[in-house]
Formats: C-alpha cells, sequence, structure tokens
C-alpha cells in the first residue's frame, strides 16, 4: 500500500486554508470522484475515500492540530482511524451531499427501498378444472400503495421535512475524545425525513390493504401442489420498492371415477365372470365421454388396458398421458335357481376336464417313470 499523502495536498489548499476554503474544495473533490458518477472505477472510489478522510480530519481543529504537529502517525495514535465505507462518509457530511442531490444523502431512496413481500393463496380446483384448465377469480387482501398520498404517507399538500437531528442524514454522531460513535437517528429512526402532517387515509403507512380481485390463468394439466407465480400481483414495495409476487398452490379435488398418477389417469372397471370368461365389449368412461373397451377372453382379475392418449396433458411438453383401465371380476352373489342348475353342470364339465387333466399328468410320470 502507498503511503499517505499529505491531507493539504489532498484538498489542494495550503496550510492556513479557513474552514470554509476546505469545505469548498473538498466539495469540489467529492463531486468529482462521486461513487455514483463513476460506478466501478477504483481509482475514483480511493480518491472519493482519500478527500474525505482529509476533510474529515482538517475541518475538526482538535484533529487538525495533532495532524500538523504529529502527522499521519499522531491521528493514528489518538484512536482515528478513517471511514469504514461510503455510507460512513454520506452520514458524516449529509450537509454536502444535500447540496448535491437536494436531500439526504442522495442514496438513501435506493438502499432503503424494500420488495413487498409476496402473498400466498391456496386454490382447489375440480378434478376436471386441473386437467383441462381453466380460468378463475380470485379475491386477496392484500397493501397497496395508498392511492390518497400515492406511497408518500404525507397528507396530499404537504411535504416531508428533513430530520433536525441527523439533518437528514439518518444517523447521528456522538464525539468522545478522538472517537465518533455513529448510532441510527432515534428522531426519525434513520429515515432522515420527518413527517409532520401523516397522510390520514394510511396514517402514514403509504399503504393501505385492499381487496383486490385477480384472475388466474390454470394450465390444463396442473396437480396437487402445483404453484403458479403470478409476478407483481403481491403487496406493493416500501420506498419505491418493487412489488411483490403472488403465489397460487394448487388442491386438486379427488374423483369419483378416476384417479391420477401424473399425466395417466387410473379407473377401475367391474366385468361378470362370465364377461371376463366369454370376452366382451363395454364402455368406459374417459374425460371426453364414452368409449369402447375390447375385453378378450379369458380376462383375469387385475388385467389392465390402456386407451392410448385418454389422459391428462403434461404440464412440460403438452403431450397427453393414458388412460388406464383395471379389470375388477365380480362373482355373482346372488343366482336364479336355473342359473344354479347351469353353474352346477359347468362345474361337472369343469372337474371331469380336471381329472382328465390329472390323469394325463399321472399317465406322463408313469411314462417317464418306466422309459
Ligand atoms: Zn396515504
Ligand atoms: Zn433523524
Amino acid at each position: 500500500m502507498s503511503p499517505k499523502r499529505d491531507y493539504y495536498e489532498v484538498l489542494g489548499v495550503n496550510r492556513n486554508a479557513p474552514e470554509s476554503d476546505l469545505k469548498t474544495t473538498y466539495r469540489k473533490l467529492a463531486l468529482k470522484y462521486h461513487p455514483d458518477r463513476n460506478p466501478g472505477d477504483k481509482e475514483a472510489e480511493e480518491k472519493f475515500k482519500e478527500a474525505a478522510e482529509a476533510y474529515e480530519v482538517l475541518r475538526d481543529p482538535k484533529k487538525r492540530q495533532i495532524y500538523d504537529q504529529y502527522g499521519h502517525q499522531g491521528l493514528e495514535g489518538s484512536g482515528f482511524s478513517g471511514f469504514g465505507g461510503f455510507e460512513d462518509i454520506f452520514s458524516s457530511f449529509s450537509d454536502i451531499f444535500e447540496d448535491f442531490f437536494g436531500f439526504g444523502t442522495g442514496r438513501r431512496s435506493r438502499s432503503s427501498a424494500q420488495r413487498g413481500a409476496d402473498l400466498r393463496y391456496d386454490l382447489t380446483l375440480s378434478f376436471m378444472e386441473a386437467a383441462f384448465g381453466t380460468e378463475t377469480e380470485i379475491n386477496i387482501e392484500k397493501r397497496e400503495v395508498c392511492p390518497s398520498c400515492k406511497g408518500t404517507a404525507c397528507e396530499p399538500g404537504t411535504a416531508p421535512e428533513t430530520c433536525g437531528s441527523c439533518h437528514g442524514s439518518g444517523q447521528v454522531t456522538r464525539s468522545q475524545g478522538f472517537f465518533t460513535v455513529r448510532t441510527t437517528c432515534p428522531t426519525c429512526r434513520g429515515r432522515g425525513q420527518m413527517i409532520s402532517h401523516p397522510c390520514s387515509k394510511c396514517r402514514g403507512a403509504a399503504q393501505v390493504l385492499k381487496d383486490k380481485k385477480v384472475s388466474v390463468k390454470i394450465p390444463a394439466g396442473v396437480d396437487n401442489g402445483s404453484r403458479l407465480r403470478l409476478t407483481g400481483e403481491g403487496e406493493a414495495g416500501a420506498y419505491g420498492g418493487p412489488t411483490g409476487d403472488l403465489y397460487v398452490f394448487i388442491q386438486v379435488e379427488p374423483h369419483d371415477f378416476f384417479s391420477r398418477d401424473g399425466s395417466e389417469i387410473l379407473c377401475q372397471v367391474e366385468i361378470s365372470f362370465v364377461q371376463a370368461a366369454l370376452g366382451d365389449k363395454i364402455s368406459v368412461p374417459t374425460l371426453n365421454g364414452k368409449k369402447t373397451l375390447e375385453i378378450p377372453k379369458g380376462a383375469q382379475p387385475g388385467d389392465v388396458f390402456r386407451f392410448r392418449g385418454e389422459g391428462i396433458p403434461s404440464l412440460r411438453n403438452r403431450s397427453r398421458g393414458d388412460q388406464i383401465i383395471q379389470v375388477l371380476i365380480k362373482t355373482p352373489t346372488s343366482l336364479t335357481r336355473k342359473q344354479e342348475a347351469i353353474l352346477k353342470e359347468f362345474a361337472k364339465l369343469e372337474s371331469n376336464k380336471i381329472s382328465n387333466k390329472l390323469k394325463d399328468i399321472l399317465k406322463g410320470r408313469s411314462e417317464s417313470a418306466a422309459g
């Protein structure tokens, strides 16, 4: 690090210069090297800090005397350590920066701007609404910029005043020997301004709670846990900050017949054991009306069949899933006498079939044992 330059040299004044000269030359330098005019310029930044330090020392008669007698080392010995950063400089010389920008430090409006809060709304959709998408209006209560004071918090026709305690810097400085302690101004709580006539509509909050209708477009294919973001529909920001976002969390009601696995639709249909044995054509509900399903001969309980493309559109690529149909087989619980007689006859044939099969198996065994 290069050694510190002489403070008089930094400000370009002679050793006997009065305080008023120091202020004038410092103002010129501060304006020239101001970080807002030289964004990202390291050299300007150093010059800006150097000038601030020189002015801070030379404007203070005690510090100036120590510096005149003992130089930089004398100041270090007395506890002076310069500035931590820009904010320190702005708050120390707020009177100078006020002249540049018309108010405060010229930076506060940006540094204290706060983004508005995000809001959450839980929306329940029917199974069909989720499958096909829908458009709905929701009512939310949110903070908006007060229409009466337009967010200034002042009664229309009045303006905020610069805080008398901190002169707009938001911070107050107390000197203890050569140490200076900076704290948030207790009068204005760091805002640098006081409002003596708060807006009567919002009571000085600059925001009002409002019921608002928001139109929400739900894309086809949303599911439980889907989250939609509506940019800028959250709460208003403070001090010029941006508006927050609104998040709509989706909950989907179950359906009596269909259930869902991602973009596939699942359902179960019951058929009689006769239909299962002989095969049949049955009518099955789909999202788009009824469709015929062909049951093959000898269908088994739990067999599944598929209607291609009868599922739900995928949110990612808009392709549609399938409908999967599982077959349940119903056993009759009451039979007419005739049905029972027929089934008994059927059973006899069936047991003949089984005993013939057994004979075949036993015969096969004895043959292979003999062979
Ligand atoms: Zn207001
Ligand atoms: Zn104050």
